[in-house]
């Protein structure tokens, strides 16, 4: 059967188009997003409705940002949806998350992403943190991996760094390839990631922190001494207590967050 009798809709590969029709993995994750009235309710990418119609269906009023104008058409004409939803069509890369909130109501955001922009998204994401309450992504489970790993593990890196500075990270559900409609090509998870409301490591300049890890992370073989010479000196690594003949995967977020202050207030 192809994906066009099925679905009614012909599932574009450049939108990263993988439509989920499992309806146990839908409840499980409607479940986890436990949508509310107390919150702006915001969907990326809702594609054909999947986990669209049961959180509209629980709630007032649900916020949707989709690219493909095809699908938003659909959205405006769905018997049941379209009184429900507020649609915003374009690329949720540009959009302004800031604009949906309201006064006393944080944003609950979540979305089966298209797995070739979900890392930009989540560092797009992460500048509305304050905002927002919760998130629930479907990704490649590889990615899930990556957010919630520990220090010293393959899977430590840039993205982890970053995503532990803002957020607590809960890996929720795997997901098989046989859950999507067309299947893709690798396994997916489902992840909960909780903006701090006070941050356990508070940083003076995000940007600096950003910076520094692309650095620091930029040859994961060399020692953090040797990535980020130009920057720390060995009088330096020594007076922050961190030893830099290290790995950069050896190294933890509150360690990256002190020498980010460091250099910060050394400017
Ligand atoms: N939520 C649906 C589901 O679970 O079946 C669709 C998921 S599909 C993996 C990703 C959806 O994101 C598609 O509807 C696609 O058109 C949309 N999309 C792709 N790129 C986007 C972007 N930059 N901004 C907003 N939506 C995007």
């Amino acid at each position: 059967m192809s994906n066009k009798v099925h679905l009614g809709h012909t599932a574009r590969k450049r939108f990263g188009q993988n439509f989920l029709t499992d309806h146990n993995v839908i409840n499980r994750i409607v479940g986890a997003i436990s949508p509310d009235n107390d919150h702006v309710m915001v969907e990326i990418g809702p594609g054909l409705a999947a986990l669209t119609e049961p959180v509209a269906n629980a709630i007032d009023k649900l916020t949707v940002v989709e690219l493909d104008k095809d699908l938003v058409a659909r959205l405006q004409e769905h018997p049941t949806l379209k009184d429900k939803l507020d649609i915003h069509q374009g690329d949720a890369l540009q959009f302004d998350f800031s604009q949906l909130v309201e006064e006393g109501r944080q944003m609950k955001v979540f979305g089966n992403l298209p797995y070739n922009i979900s890392t930009p998204l989540m560092f797009h994401l992460f500048e509305f943190a304050e905002q927002i309450e919760n998130m629930h992504f479907m990704l490649q489970k590889e990615v899930v991996l990556r957010l919630s790993a520990s220090p010293g593990t393959k899977a430590y890196g840039r993205l982890t760094v970053m995503a532990q500075y803002h957020c607590q990270v809960m890996p929720v559900l795997e997901v098989p390839p046989g859950s999507f409609t067309p299947p893709p090509k690798v396994d997916s998870a489902v992840v909960r990631l909780v903006p701090y409301k006070v941050k356990p490591w508070p940083c003076k300049d995000v940007d600096q922190l950003r910076h520094l890890t692309t650095t620091a992370f930029n040859m994961r073989r060399k020692t953090l001494r040797n990535n980020l010479k130009h920057m720390i000196s060995d009088e330096e690594f020594a007076q922050l207590g961190i030893d830099a003949t290290l790995r950069p995967e050896q190294i933890t977020v509150e360690q990256y967050v002190a020498m980010a202050n460091f250099v910060v207030d050394k400017q």
